[in-house]
C-alpha cells in the first residue's frame, strides 16, 4: 500500500516545468515513463541486447511544479531483474540528485548503473537511456581504439549530428564518432571515463563500454531507441565489411 501510495503522489505531483532548459514538454509522466521503460527492456530482451538480466534503462519525467532541476523524476531498471518480466512497479523513482523516491520492497536493488544514467540526464538533458550488451557493440571495440568511425552510410541519417539530438542529424557523407572506454569491475565504476566522454564529445550521442556494451542517450524515448537501434545496425555493417575485406 505504502508503494502504490508513494507512486500516486509522485504521479499526482507530476507537471510539465516549462522552464526545464526548454526541453520539459518531451519528458513523461512517472506512469508513462514506467510503461516505456518496460516497453524498451521487452524490446532489447527480444533483439538479444539484454538477455539473461543484462542491460538498464532509464526514461526521465516530467518535474514536480517548481522543483528545483535536482528534484526531477527518473525511472530506472532494478538489479538482476529478467527484461522481458519487468512491470511498472518493479522500477525505481530517483530524483536527479540520486536521492530515492520509490523503491520497490520486494524487487532488487537499483541498477548499478543509476549514476552513469544521471549524470547523462543531467548533462544532456536527455529523456531516456538505454545500456545493452549488444554483441556487435562489444565485437566493434576489440577492432578500434578510442572511437569507432563511419561514414558514407544512408543509415546515418537516423542518428543526430552536430546539435547531439537537438538540431539537424546527420548526412550520408558525415562521419559519425562514438567514443569507446574501457570496461572497470563494476559498472558505477564506469562514471570517471564517461563524465570525459560526456565532456570531450559535446555532440555524441552514445559510449561503447569495450567488452561490455552500449550506452545510448536521446532528447525522447523514441529517438533513443531509434539511436540504439541505428547504431547496432552501423556496427554490423562495419563488422561484416570487416571479414569481407571491404
Ligand atoms: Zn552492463
Amino acid at each position: 500500500m505504502a508503494m502504490a501510495t508513494a507512486v500516486r503522489d509522485a504521479i499526482e505531483a507530476a507537471v510539465v516545468l516549462q522552464a526545464d532548459m526548454g526541453m520539459a514538454d518531451e519528458y513523461e509522466s512517472v506512469e508513462s515513463a514506467q510503461v516505456q521503460v518496460c516497453e524498451l527492456s521487452r524490446h532489447f530482451f527480444e533483439k538479444g541486447w539484454c538477455v539473461g538480466t543484462a542491460g538498464a534503462m532509464s526514461v526521465r519525467a516530467v518535474a514536480a511544479a517548481g522543483a528545483s532541476p535536482a528534484k526531477q523524476l527518473v525511472v530506472v531498471t532494478p538489479s538482476g531483474v529478467p527484461k522481458e518480466q519487468l512491470v511498472p512497479s518493479d522500477l525505481h523513482l530517483v530524483q536527479l540528485d540520486g536521492t530515492a523516491v520509490h523503491t520497490p520492497p520486494q524487487r532488487a536493488k537499483i541498477s548499478d548503473c543509476a549514476a552513469l544514467f544521471l549524470e547523462c540526464h543531467r548533462t544532456r538533458f536527455c529523456a531516456a537511456v538505454i545500456h545493452t550488451h549488444s554483441q556487435n557493440a562489444v565485437l566493434v571495440s576489440l577492432l578500434h581504439g578510442d572511437s569507432f568511425r563511419i561514414s558514407h552510410m544512408e543509415q546515418l541519417k537516423a542518428l543526430p549530428g552536430n546539435g547531439g539530438g537537438g538540431g539537424a542529424n546527420l548526412q550520408f557523407q558525415d562521419e559519425l564518432v562514438v567514443p569507446i572506454i574501457d570496461n572497470t569491475p563494476t559498472e558505477h565504476e564506469l562514471l570517471p571515463a564517461l563524465q570525459r566522454v560526456l565532456s570531450e564529445n559535446p555532440t555524441a550521442c552514445a559510449v561503447i563500454v569495450r567488452r561490455h556494451g552500449l550506452f545510448v542517450w536521446g532528447p525522447t524515448t523514441q529517438k533513443c531507441k531509434v539511436y540504439h537501434e541505428s547504431l547496432d545496425y552501423l556496427f554490423e555493417l562495419s563488422l561484416r565489411m570487416h571479414m569481407l575485406g571491404v
